[in-house]
């Protein structure tokens, strides 16, 4: 989550809405997204869309992927995406079309969100392929980027950020209504049973907030994209994976 934060935070200073997500594939950042409503003036280029199509141009440039899978489609169940903001309906309903594996994501979209804050398109059943999704990872941090986005007003050029010209609100956050999105026995198997008290006081896991992920100089994501460009390599599925 911490690459998807620099991402987002990379889109901010370049005048985009911090909202970023990488996808994982056998423990490597295949491919990432970042939000480009305003500079294309697209309302559909979210993040997670941008980043399933540059994976479906992968697979389908990779010449033996029909050996591993039936559809271009079918490495997403091997995938899991890292997202700083609850995927909207939309995407929501796109990852669910595709079957991704897991989502984790940092802050609720209380107004679109498809995971549980407004819909949970994830678990109904419009689809079988119904997806886990784990909300609260480096929530704060998120909020933070987007309170530093619409503290600037949007503005599209580049500015100058650093932590003197800021005036966020480090010690007011919403709560964390867990149960819009987890189970409290789903939340105690993922983040332990000593956790538990967070889930019945609506408060976040984490103790404290990581206000590096804000820094100007946090926003090199060379090393994301030169992973995301590397050629895929695929995985022989297990029997089981067919049943
Ligand atoms: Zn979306």
């Amino acid at each position: 989550m911490r690459k998807a934060l620099r991402l987002a935070n990379h889109a901010l200073h370049t005048g985009e809405t911090p909202v970023a997500c990488i996808f994982v594939y056998r423990g490597n950042v295949i491919s990432y997204g970042m939000n480009n409503t305003n500079d294309s003036l697209s309302g559909i280029t979210h993040a997670e869309f941008r980043g399933i199509n540059a994976i479906l141009e992968k697979v389908e440039a990779t010449d033996n992927w029909s050996t591993f899978y039936s559809h271009p489609w079918d490495i997403f169940r091997e995938i899991d995406l890292y997202v700083t903001v609850e995927p909207c309906v939309m995407c929501a309903s796109a990852l669910k079309h595709i079957g991704i594996r897991t989502v984790y994501f940092g802050c609720g979209n209380e107004r679109f969100g498809g995971n549980g804050s407004v819909l949970k398109i994830n678990t109904d059943d419009t689809s079988p392929n119904r997806y886990v999704s784990y909300p609260g990872i480096y929530r704060r941090e998120a909020i933070l980027l987007l309170r530093d986005f619409y503290t600037h007003e949007n503005i599209k050029a580049p500015v100058p950020r650093n932590k003197k010209n800021r005036e966020l609100k480090l010690d007011s956050f919403p709560e964390l209504t867990w149960s819009n999105y987890l189970s409290k026995s789903e939340f105690c198997d993922f983040f332990g049973k000593d956790k538990e008290q967070c889930y019945d006081l609506n408060a976040d896991v984490q103790q404290d907030i990581d206000l590096s992920v804000l820094d100007s100089d946090n926003i090199d994501i060379s090393d994301i994209e030169q992973s995301a460009q590397e050629p895929l390599q695929l995985r022989k599925r297990k029997l089981c994976d067919t049943a």
